[in-house]
């Protein structure tokens, strides 16, 4: 499922691709993935003729943003794509969603085998609304040891599912979780409140360099992934606890563990996380 390193990656590879471009046509393939109330006819019709300003990300989504204050909102669900059509590896797309055909002759594509993913149209106050309902950006200043522990002072949660919430802490998800748990030596399974304060100072600390290190390696393909060019990332060969259960830990030696917390999947060294 895409994460923050993800959609960041997907941002930054649109972000030099598709500002000044204007919208001459929408076609919708796939009605199911547009957000309730959102028709066909009314994307089409409030994006005819509207120019990309700029895109940027606010937790897991990919922002297109348009003049007159418009903003497109991509969550790529498990299994979302968005690729330009003059990308190499456009042609491999084929479960493509939505096109927003540009005057310039490409298109931006939005793909989704699953179709768990969600496009929004909101207006400037439509947005403050969506965007005041994710918590804080793990990368920004904003997101300090200190407000890691006081926000974690209220849940009696494991850990894990409790950095999943993304009314709290927006971008992260099982993946990444699972990683800086590792990292900080702390146990996917312990109630958030019980993490001392040296443990959240280290949480914080290594859930921002896992985020940053995959963001650099163009994010995680377990699978479906794919940046603004079709391309896998390569973080995956840089997971050290993820999906290795049986596989001894790269630390201790001792043997990594899986455990299911609300139906996901968690993986941990019972030796280095407490
Ligand atoms: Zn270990």
């Amino acid at each position: 499922m895409p994460e923050l390193p993800e959609a960041e990656t997907i941002v930054r590879d649109l972000r030099a691709r598709i500002p000044g471009g204007t919208v001459t046509r929408v076609s919708v393939a796939r009605p199911d993935v547009l957000h309730t109330g959102l028709t066909a006819a009314a994307l089409g019709r409030r994006l005819r003729g509207r120019t990309v300003t700029g895109v940027s990300r606010r937790g897991k989504n990919v922002v297109i943003e348009f003049d007159a204050g418009l903003r497109l909102i991509i969550n790529l669900g498990m299994t979302g794509r968005v690729v330009t059509s003059d990308a190499s590896r456009a042609g491999e797309l084929r479960h493509i969603a939505v096109s927003l055909h540009l005057r310039d002759g490409r298109a931006i594509l939005y793909d989704d085998a699953r179709r768990f993913g969600d496009l929004d149209l909101r207006d400037e106050a439509g947005w403050s609304a969506r965007d005041a309902e994710l918590g804080v950006e793990p990368l920004s200043d904003a997101f300090t040891a200190d407000l890691l522990h006081s926000l974690s002072r209220m849940s009696t949660s494991p850990i894990r599912n409790w950095l999943l919430d993304q009314k709290r802490i927006a971008g992260v998800g099982n993946i990444y979780a699972i990683e800086a748990l590792f990292r900080a030596g702390i146990r996917p399974t312990r109630r958030a409140r019980t993490l001392r304060r040296r443990e959240t100072i280290a949480l914080r600390d290594e859930l921002r360099n896992v985020l940053r290190e995959s963001i650099n390696s163009r994010g995680t393909t377990i699978s479906d992934y794919r940046d603004a060019s079709g391309e896998p990332g390569a973080f995956v060969r840089s997971l050290r606890v993820y999906d290795r259960q049986g596989e001894p830990c790269i630390e201790c030696g001792t043997l990594i563990k899986r455990v299911v917390l609300s139906n996901r999947s968690a993986f941990y060294c019972p030796s280095c996380q407490k």
